[in-house]
Protein backbone atom coordinates (compact mmCIF):
# COMPACT_ATOMS: atom_id res chain seq x y z
CA UNK A 1 0.00 0.00 0.00
CA UNK A 2 1.14 3.19 -0.71
CA UNK A 3 0.15 6.22 1.57
CA UNK A 4 0.86 10.50 0.82
CA UNK A 5 1.28 12.04 3.99
CA UNK A 6 0.16 15.69 4.80
CA UNK A 7 3.47 17.70 4.27
CA UNK A 8 4.93 19.41 7.05
CA UNK A 9 3.52 16.41 9.46
CA UNK A 10 4.16 17.07 13.46
CA UNK A 11 5.96 14.06 15.08
CA UNK A 12 2.92 13.03 16.96
CA UNK A 13 0.94 12.97 13.78
CA UNK A 14 3.41 10.79 11.80
CA UNK A 15 4.14 8.33 14.96
CA UNK A 16 0.33 7.85 14.79
CA UNK A 17 0.52 6.61 10.96
CA UNK A 18 3.67 4.52 11.69
CA UNK A 19 2.23 3.11 15.10
CA UNK A 20 -1.22 2.49 13.46
CA UNK A 21 0.50 0.66 10.24
CA UNK A 22 3.47 -1.70 12.43
CA UNK A 23 0.11 -2.40 14.25
CA UNK A 24 -1.68 -4.10 11.12
CA UNK A 25 1.94 -5.43 10.77
CA UNK A 26 3.57 -3.59 7.57
CA UNK A 27 6.45 -2.44 7.34
CA UNK A 28 7.16 0.97 6.60
CA UNK A 29 9.53 2.51 4.37
CA UNK A 30 9.51 6.52 3.19
CA UNK A 31 10.49 6.59 -0.52
CA UNK A 32 11.19 10.35 -0.79
CA UNK A 33 13.31 13.00 1.36
CA UNK A 34 10.46 14.93 2.13
CA UNK A 35 9.09 12.01 4.54
CA UNK A 36 5.16 12.45 2.57
CA UNK A 37 5.49 9.58 0.64
CA UNK A 38 5.47 5.92 2.80
CA UNK A 39 5.04 2.31 1.33
CA UNK A 40 3.92 -0.23 3.30
CA UNK A 41 4.83 -4.01 2.67
CA UNK A 42 4.89 -7.29 4.39
CA UNK A 43 0.89 -7.86 5.45
CA UNK A 44 -1.37 -9.02 3.47
CA UNK A 45 -3.35 -5.97 2.64
CA UNK A 46 -7.33 -5.26 3.93
CA UNK A 47 -9.91 -2.89 2.91
CA UNK A 48 -9.90 -1.96 6.26
CA UNK A 49 -6.67 -1.15 6.90
CA UNK A 50 -7.29 1.21 3.83
CA UNK A 51 -10.37 3.22 5.44
CA UNK A 52 -8.08 3.23 8.79
CA UNK A 53 -5.57 5.38 6.86
CA UNK A 54 -7.99 7.27 5.29
CA UNK A 55 -9.50 8.51 8.80
CA UNK A 56 -6.26 9.18 10.02
CA UNK A 57 -5.63 12.88 10.20
CA UNK A 58 -2.10 12.94 9.38
CA UNK A 59 -3.23 10.67 6.00
CA UNK A 60 -3.50 13.01 2.70
CA UNK A 61 -4.82 9.89 0.37
CA UNK A 62 -3.97 6.42 -0.07
CA UNK A 63 -2.35 6.40 -3.66
CA UNK A 64 -2.51 2.96 -4.19
CA UNK A 65 -4.73 0.03 -1.97
CA UNK A 66 -2.34 -2.55 -2.86
CA UNK A 67 -4.19 -5.68 -2.81
CA UNK A 68 -6.40 -4.00 -0.13
CA UNK A 69 -9.02 -4.42 -2.28
CA UNK A 70 -12.32 -3.30 -1.78
CA UNK A 71 -15.19 -6.14 -2.76
CA UNK A 72 -16.68 -4.33 -5.89
CA UNK A 73 -13.29 -3.41 -7.63
CA UNK A 74 -12.88 -5.45 -10.99
CA UNK A 75 -9.43 -7.59 -10.43
CA UNK A 76 -7.20 -7.36 -13.52
CA UNK A 77 -8.59 -9.65 -16.06
CA UNK A 78 -12.16 -10.89 -13.95
CA UNK A 79 -14.94 -11.18 -16.18
CA UNK A 80 -18.46 -9.39 -14.89
CA UNK A 81 -20.29 -10.92 -12.38
CA UNK A 82 -23.64 -12.06 -14.05
CA UNK A 83 -26.71 -11.16 -11.82
CA UNK A 84 -29.92 -13.48 -12.44
CA UNK A 85 -33.22 -12.50 -10.80
CA UNK A 86 -36.57 -14.43 -12.42
CA UNK A 87 -36.22 -14.34 -16.36
CA UNK A 88 -33.36 -11.18 -15.72
CA UNK A 89 -30.20 -11.82 -16.98
CA UNK A 90 -27.68 -8.58 -16.18
CA UNK A 91 -24.13 -8.72 -17.11
CA UNK A 92 -21.50 -11.08 -19.30
CA UNK A 93 -22.70 -9.64 -22.78
CA UNK A 94 -26.30 -9.93 -21.55
CA UNK A 95 -28.72 -7.04 -21.04
CA UNK A 96 -32.37 -6.64 -19.74
CA UNK A 97 -35.43 -4.45 -19.69
CA UNK A 98 -37.02 -3.40 -16.57
CA UNK A 99 -40.42 -2.07 -17.35
CA UNK A 100 -43.76 -1.08 -15.94
CA UNK A 101 -45.19 1.76 -13.38
CA UNK A 102 -43.86 4.68 -11.09
CA UNK A 103 -46.36 3.42 -8.61
CA UNK A 104 -48.51 0.22 -7.83
CA UNK A 105 -51.74 2.05 -7.77
CA UNK A 106 -54.29 -0.57 -9.19
CA UNK A 107 -54.21 -4.27 -9.54
CA UNK A 108 -55.73 -4.30 -12.83
CA UNK A 109 -54.00 -1.91 -14.25
CA UNK A 110 -50.84 -3.33 -12.48
CA UNK A 111 -51.84 -6.49 -14.51
CA UNK A 112 -52.51 -4.92 -18.14
CA UNK A 113 -49.73 -3.38 -17.57
CA UNK A 114 -47.02 -6.25 -17.16
CA UNK A 115 -48.80 -8.53 -19.74
CA UNK A 116 -47.99 -5.89 -22.20
CA UNK A 117 -44.70 -4.80 -21.17
CA UNK A 118 -43.49 -9.07 -20.68
CA UNK A 119 -44.97 -9.23 -24.57
CA UNK A 120 -42.32 -6.49 -25.39
CA UNK A 121 -39.27 -8.80 -23.84
CA UNK A 122 -39.64 -6.91 -20.15
CA UNK A 123 -38.66 -9.60 -17.83
CA UNK A 124 -39.18 -7.72 -14.65
CA UNK A 125 -41.59 -5.67 -13.85
CA UNK A 126 -40.89 -2.29 -11.21
CA UNK A 127 -43.95 -0.82 -9.55
CA UNK A 128 -43.28 1.03 -6.11
CA UNK A 129 -45.36 0.07 -3.34
CA UNK A 130 -43.51 2.27 -0.94
CA UNK A 131 -43.01 5.85 -3.01
CA UNK A 132 -39.74 8.13 -1.50
CA UNK A 133 -41.21 11.56 -2.43
CA UNK A 134 -40.09 15.13 -1.60
CA UNK A 135 -42.95 16.24 -0.07
CA UNK A 136 -44.72 14.27 2.88
CA UNK A 137 -48.18 15.53 1.45
CA UNK A 138 -47.73 13.40 -2.02
CA UNK A 139 -48.76 10.26 -2.55
CA UNK A 140 -46.63 7.75 -0.70
CA UNK A 141 -47.87 4.29 -2.39
CA UNK A 142 -50.01 2.00 -1.00
CA UNK A 143 -47.33 -0.06 1.15
CA UNK A 144 -48.67 -3.41 2.11
CA UNK A 145 -51.74 -3.44 -0.15
CA UNK A 146 -49.50 -2.21 -3.14
CA UNK A 147 -46.90 -5.75 -2.37
CA UNK A 148 -50.17 -7.87 -2.19
CA UNK A 149 -51.04 -6.25 -5.31
CA UNK A 150 -47.65 -7.05 -6.66
CA UNK A 151 -47.60 -10.58 -5.34
CA UNK A 152 -51.05 -11.22 -7.44
CA UNK A 153 -49.39 -9.58 -10.56
CA UNK A 154 -46.57 -11.77 -10.42
CA UNK A 155 -48.44 -15.13 -9.62
CA UNK A 156 -51.02 -14.38 -12.65
CA UNK A 157 -48.39 -12.73 -15.45
CA UNK A 158 -45.52 -14.90 -13.96
CA UNK A 159 -43.07 -11.74 -14.60
CA UNK A 160 -40.18 -11.29 -12.02
CA UNK A 161 -40.87 -8.13 -9.38
CA UNK A 162 -38.10 -5.34 -8.47
CA UNK A 163 -40.23 -3.17 -6.13
CA UNK A 164 -38.13 -0.47 -3.97
CA UNK A 165 -37.82 -0.94 -0.11
CA UNK A 166 -37.00 2.17 1.91
CA UNK A 167 -37.26 1.16 5.56
CA UNK A 168 -35.24 -1.68 7.06
CA UNK A 169 -38.32 -3.20 9.02
CA UNK A 170 -39.91 -3.73 5.70
CA UNK A 171 -37.60 -6.03 3.61
CA UNK A 172 -38.87 -9.29 5.10
CA UNK A 173 -42.31 -8.85 4.07
CA UNK A 174 -41.03 -7.21 0.94
CA UNK A 175 -39.49 -10.45 0.05
CA UNK A 176 -42.14 -12.22 0.39
CA UNK A 177 -43.01 -10.76 -3.29
CA UNK A 178 -39.90 -9.34 -4.87
CA UNK A 179 -37.25 -10.91 -7.07
CA UNK A 180 -35.15 -7.99 -6.55
CA UNK A 181 -35.39 -5.37 -4.09
CA UNK A 182 -35.04 -1.66 -5.15
CA UNK A 183 -32.96 0.71 -2.81
CA UNK A 184 -33.75 3.81 -4.23
CA UNK A 185 -31.74 7.33 -4.43
CA UNK A 186 -32.87 8.74 -1.52
CA UNK A 187 -31.85 6.21 0.36
CA UNK A 188 -28.70 5.19 -1.06
CA UNK A 189 -26.11 5.91 1.58
CA UNK A 190 -28.57 4.50 4.61
CA UNK A 191 -26.24 2.24 5.75
CA UNK A 192 -28.60 0.36 7.93
CA UNK A 193 -30.75 -0.49 4.91
CA UNK A 194 -28.45 -1.35 2.78
CA UNK A 195 -26.93 -3.86 5.70
CA UNK A 196 -30.47 -5.16 6.08
CA UNK A 197 -31.42 -5.44 2.66
CA UNK A 198 -27.95 -6.90 1.96
CA UNK A 199 -28.32 -9.90 4.58
CA UNK A 200 -31.83 -10.90 2.36
CA UNK A 201 -29.85 -12.27 -0.10
CA UNK A 202 -32.11 -11.13 -2.54
CA UNK A 203 -30.51 -9.88 -5.96
CA UNK A 204 -30.73 -5.78 -5.33
CA UNK A 205 -31.09 -2.82 -7.55
CA UNK A 206 -29.08 -0.01 -5.99
CA UNK A 207 -29.28 3.37 -7.62
CA UNK A 208 -27.12 6.23 -7.59
CA UNK A 209 -27.77 9.21 -5.25
CA UNK A 210 -28.05 12.51 -7.09
CA UNK A 211 -25.57 13.71 -5.14
CA UNK A 212 -23.31 11.03 -4.89
CA UNK A 213 -19.88 10.87 -6.46
CA UNK A 214 -19.58 7.40 -8.03
CA UNK A 215 -17.01 6.86 -5.11
CA UNK A 216 -19.81 7.43 -2.62
CA UNK A 217 -22.37 5.14 -5.03
CA UNK A 218 -19.67 2.08 -4.79
CA UNK A 219 -19.34 2.58 -1.16
CA UNK A 220 -23.02 2.12 -0.82
CA UNK A 221 -22.60 -1.16 -2.72
CA UNK A 222 -19.60 -2.28 -1.04
CA UNK A 223 -22.12 -1.94 2.15
CA UNK A 224 -24.11 -4.37 0.71
CA UNK A 225 -21.30 -6.64 -0.54
CA UNK A 226 -19.84 -6.54 2.92
CA UNK A 227 -22.96 -8.84 3.97
CA UNK A 228 -21.93 -11.91 1.89
CA UNK A 229 -24.41 -11.31 -0.90
CA UNK A 230 -22.64 -10.55 -4.04
CA UNK A 231 -25.60 -9.81 -6.28
CA UNK A 232 -25.77 -6.58 -6.65
CA UNK A 233 -26.74 -4.35 -9.74
CA UNK A 234 -25.89 -0.74 -9.72
CA UNK A 235 -28.31 1.82 -11.48
CA UNK A 236 -27.22 5.36 -12.70
CA UNK A 237 -30.26 7.13 -12.94
CA UNK A 238 -28.87 10.63 -13.65
CA UNK A 239 -27.17 12.98 -10.49
CA UNK A 240 -28.71 16.62 -10.36
CA UNK A 241 -27.27 19.05 -13.17
CA UNK A 242 -28.03 22.99 -13.10
CA UNK A 243 -30.12 23.00 -16.01
CA UNK A 244 -33.15 21.13 -14.52
CA UNK A 245 -35.46 23.64 -16.90
CA UNK A 246 -34.56 20.87 -19.74
CA UNK A 247 -34.51 17.63 -18.07
CA UNK A 248 -34.66 16.33 -14.38
CA UNK A 249 -31.11 15.09 -13.86
CA UNK A 250 -27.81 14.52 -15.92
CA UNK A 251 -27.52 11.48 -17.33
CA UNK A 252 -24.41 10.37 -16.50
CA UNK A 253 -23.21 8.09 -18.88
CA UNK A 254 -19.16 8.76 -18.55
CA UNK A 255 -20.25 7.13 -15.23
CA UNK A 256 -21.74 4.24 -16.92
CA UNK A 257 -18.78 3.71 -19.01
CA UNK A 258 -16.29 4.18 -16.31
CA UNK A 259 -18.22 1.81 -13.94
CA UNK A 260 -18.26 -1.19 -16.70
CA UNK A 261 -14.35 -1.01 -16.30
CA UNK A 262 -13.85 -0.97 -12.64
CA UNK A 263 -16.33 -3.23 -11.09
CA UNK A 264 -17.42 -6.58 -12.19
CA UNK A 265 -20.48 -5.69 -11.06
CA UNK A 266 -23.48 -5.09 -13.53
CA UNK A 267 -24.81 -1.42 -14.40
CA UNK A 268 -28.41 -0.61 -15.71
CA UNK A 269 -29.60 2.82 -17.08
CA UNK A 270 -32.62 4.62 -15.88
CA UNK A 271 -33.60 6.98 -18.83
CA UNK A 272 -37.00 7.55 -16.96
CA UNK A 273 -35.59 9.74 -13.82
CA UNK A 274 -32.87 11.41 -15.80
CA UNK A 275 -34.97 12.51 -18.44
CA UNK A 276 -38.05 13.34 -16.12
CA UNK A 277 -40.00 13.63 -19.69
CA UNK A 278 -41.14 10.94 -22.07
CA UNK A 279 -40.01 12.42 -25.10
CA UNK A 280 -36.35 12.07 -23.73
CA UNK A 281 -36.99 8.68 -22.55
CA UNK A 282 -36.35 6.75 -26.22
CA UNK A 283 -32.73 8.91 -26.69
CA UNK A 284 -31.53 8.44 -23.18
CA UNK A 285 -32.25 4.81 -23.29
CA UNK A 286 -29.83 4.23 -26.70
CA UNK A 287 -27.10 6.28 -25.21
CA UNK A 288 -27.27 3.74 -21.49
CA UNK A 289 -26.75 0.84 -23.88
CA UNK A 290 -24.29 2.30 -26.04
CA UNK A 291 -22.03 3.57 -22.75
CA UNK A 292 -22.17 -0.33 -21.91
CA UNK A 293 -25.01 -0.56 -19.54
CA UNK A 294 -26.59 -4.39 -18.52
CA UNK A 295 -30.17 -3.23 -18.83
CA UNK A 296 -32.53 -0.31 -18.66
CA UNK A 297 -35.37 0.01 -16.14
CA UNK A 298 -37.92 2.15 -17.62
CA UNK A 299 -41.98 3.73 -16.22
CA UNK A 300 -44.35 2.82 -18.54
CA UNK A 301 -47.49 4.04 -17.87
CA UNK A 302 -51.04 3.64 -20.56
CA UNK A 303 -52.79 6.62 -18.86
CA UNK A 304 -49.74 8.97 -18.17
CA UNK A 305 -52.42 11.56 -16.97
CA UNK A 306 -53.56 9.55 -14.74
CA UNK A 307 -50.79 8.74 -13.02
CA UNK A 308 -50.37 9.55 -9.01
CA UNK A 309 -46.52 9.80 -9.33
CA UNK A 310 -43.99 10.41 -12.13
CA UNK A 311 -46.40 10.85 -14.90
CA UNK A 312 -43.99 13.47 -16.95
CA UNK A 313 -41.77 10.56 -17.80
CA UNK A 314 -44.14 7.54 -18.51
CA UNK A 315 -43.94 6.09 -21.87
CA UNK A 316 -46.48 4.33 -23.31
CA UNK A 317 -46.02 0.42 -24.36
CA UNK A 318 -45.52 1.28 -28.02
CA UNK A 319 -42.65 3.88 -27.19
CA UNK A 320 -41.60 0.75 -24.96
CA UNK A 321 -41.93 -1.26 -27.94
CA UNK A 322 -39.30 0.71 -30.06
CA UNK A 323 -36.88 0.90 -26.76
CA UNK A 324 -36.74 -2.53 -26.58
CA UNK A 325 -36.11 -2.59 -30.45
CA UNK A 326 -33.28 -0.36 -30.23
CA UNK A 327 -31.77 -2.38 -27.34
CA UNK A 328 -31.65 -5.36 -29.30
CA UNK A 329 -30.26 -3.76 -32.20
CA UNK A 330 -27.52 -2.05 -30.30
CA UNK A 331 -26.66 -5.07 -28.17
CA UNK A 332 -26.39 -6.69 -31.54
CA UNK A 333 -23.41 -4.33 -32.46
CA UNK A 334 -21.98 -4.91 -29.17
CA UNK A 335 -22.03 -8.72 -29.95
CA UNK A 336 -24.42 -8.80 -26.71
CA UNK A 337 -27.68 -9.94 -26.52
CA UNK A 338 -30.96 -9.21 -24.86
CA UNK A 339 -31.88 -11.55 -21.93
CA UNK A 340 -35.06 -13.27 -23.76
CA UNK A 341 -32.63 -13.76 -27.26
CA UNK A 342 -31.51 -17.24 -25.67
CA UNK A 343 -35.43 -18.25 -24.69
CA UNK A 344 -36.50 -16.64 -28.34
CA UNK A 345 -33.96 -19.16 -30.30
CA UNK A 346 -34.79 -22.17 -27.85
CA UNK A 347 -38.44 -22.15 -28.71
CA UNK A 348 -37.78 -21.10 -32.38
C1 LIG B 1 -38.32 5.19 -8.80
O1 LIG B 1 -37.68 4.29 -9.32
O2 LIG B 1 -39.54 5.34 -8.96
C2 LIG B 1 -37.59 6.19 -7.99
C3 LIG B 1 -38.18 6.81 -6.98
O3 LIG B 1 -36.37 6.39 -8.44
P1 LIG B 1 -35.12 7.19 -7.76
O4 LIG B 1 -34.90 6.54 -6.42
O5 LIG B 1 -34.01 6.96 -8.74
O6 LIG B 1 -35.54 8.63 -7.67
MN1 LIG C 1 -40.66 7.20 -10.44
Amino acid sequence: MLLRLKKGLPQRQLDAVLAEARGFGYECKFLDEGRQLLALSGAPGRPEHRSRFEDLVGVASVLDAGDARERHERAPGRPDHVVRAAGAVFGGGVASLIAGPCAVEDVTRVKEIAKRVQAQGATLLRGGAYKPRTSPYSFQGLGRAGLEMLAEVRAEVGIGIVTEVMDPREVEATCEVADMLQIGARSMSSSPLLLEVGKAGKPVLLKRGFGATVREFLLAAEYLLSTGNEDVVLCERGVRGFDSGVTRNLLDVGAVAHLKRATHLPVVVDPSHAAGRADLVRPLARAGIVAGADGLIVEVHPRPAEAHSDGAQAISVDELAQVAADMRALLDLDERCFATQGLERASA
